[in-house]
């Protein structure tokens, strides 16, 4: 038998990469995948697909994170769809960079809604419905600890607020069998931090001990494991995977 076997999983921001890999790994590992996306209906059934090559369920909801309401639909949806829901990842990000006196405050506030309210809507949702064994996982960011360029201070300040959600959180549900965790990846490559960028090039001589980018799938392995049985005792933590780059 598969690790997540008979559990039903939702994955925000699923249609492409870090999220998507993420989608395939819990359907591999057994589980059955509810995932959102907001623009990429085309990516969001590939995504489907992949994770229904493994032989389970596997569902796209169209829900934009900044969209509270969305959000809570998207978990009611999967709870309808899968039968109930074990393990929710809350994946969905924007990175928007811009100098101090000129980041946009509608930027600001889309980062609020979609990297750390949406995190919070769904796992108040999602724990109406959850059982022992519960998995809350949030992606935060390398960046939530350390900031070595300029223009990124909302995107740090949206993933650092993971850190603490997730540690008063796991106080909260604890006693009831349920773990919340946030894991926090370095450079991903991906359409958001693509590794063949000028950026890519600097980050990898001059901030990374490990010299080259992560992939998705190393990041989706850290998830799988937080969401199986034996993470039971991990709670309240945000595990980093970023090649070193706050080493
Ligand atoms: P991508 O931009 O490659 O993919 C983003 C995914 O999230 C897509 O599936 C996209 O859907 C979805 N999404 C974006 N906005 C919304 C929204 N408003 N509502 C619902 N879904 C949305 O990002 P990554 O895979 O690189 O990043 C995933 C997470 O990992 C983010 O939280 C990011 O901050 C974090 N992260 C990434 C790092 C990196 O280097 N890549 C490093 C550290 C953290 P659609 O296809 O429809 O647009």
């Amino acid at each position: 038998t598969r690790p997540l076997q008979n559990m039903r999983a939702l994955v925000t921001g699923g249609s492409r990469g870090i999220g998507a890999a993420i989608v395939r790994r819990l359907a591999r590992d057994g589980a059955q995948v509810a995932l959102t996306y907001v623009h990429n209906a085309e990516q969001a059934a590939a995504s489907v697909q992949a994770a229904q090559a493994f032989g389970g369920q596997a569902l796209a909801i169209q829900a934009d994170s900044a969209d509270a309401n969305a959000v809570v639909a998207a978990v009611e949806q999967t709870v309808a769809t899968l039968g109930g829901i074990d393990i929710l990842v809350n994946n969905a990000g924007v990175f928007h960079l811009a100098p101090a006196g000129e980041f946009p405050l509608a930027q600001f506030d889309q980062t609020v809604a979609v990297n750390l309210r949406a995190a919070f809507v769904a796992t108040e949702a999602a724990v109406k419905h959850m059982r022992p064994g519960g998995r809350i996982i949030m992606i935060g960011s390398c960046n939530a600890e350390r900031m070595p360029f300029a223009g990124g201070a909302v995107y740090a300040m949206s993933k650092a607020g993971l850190v603490g959600l997730v540690k008063g959180l796991a106080r909260d549900l604890g006693p009831r069998g349920i773990t919340v965790n946030n894991v926090q990846p370095g450079p991903i490559d991906t359409d958001m931090n693509p590794a063949d960028s000028e950026f890519g090039g600097a980050l990898r001589e001059q901030i990374l001990a490990v010299p080259r980018y992560g992939t998705a799938d190393e990041v989706a392995g850290m998830v799988a494991y937080l969401a199986s049985p034996e993470a039971g005792f991990v709670t309240g933590a945000s595990l980093t995977i970023d090649g070193g780059f706050t080493a």
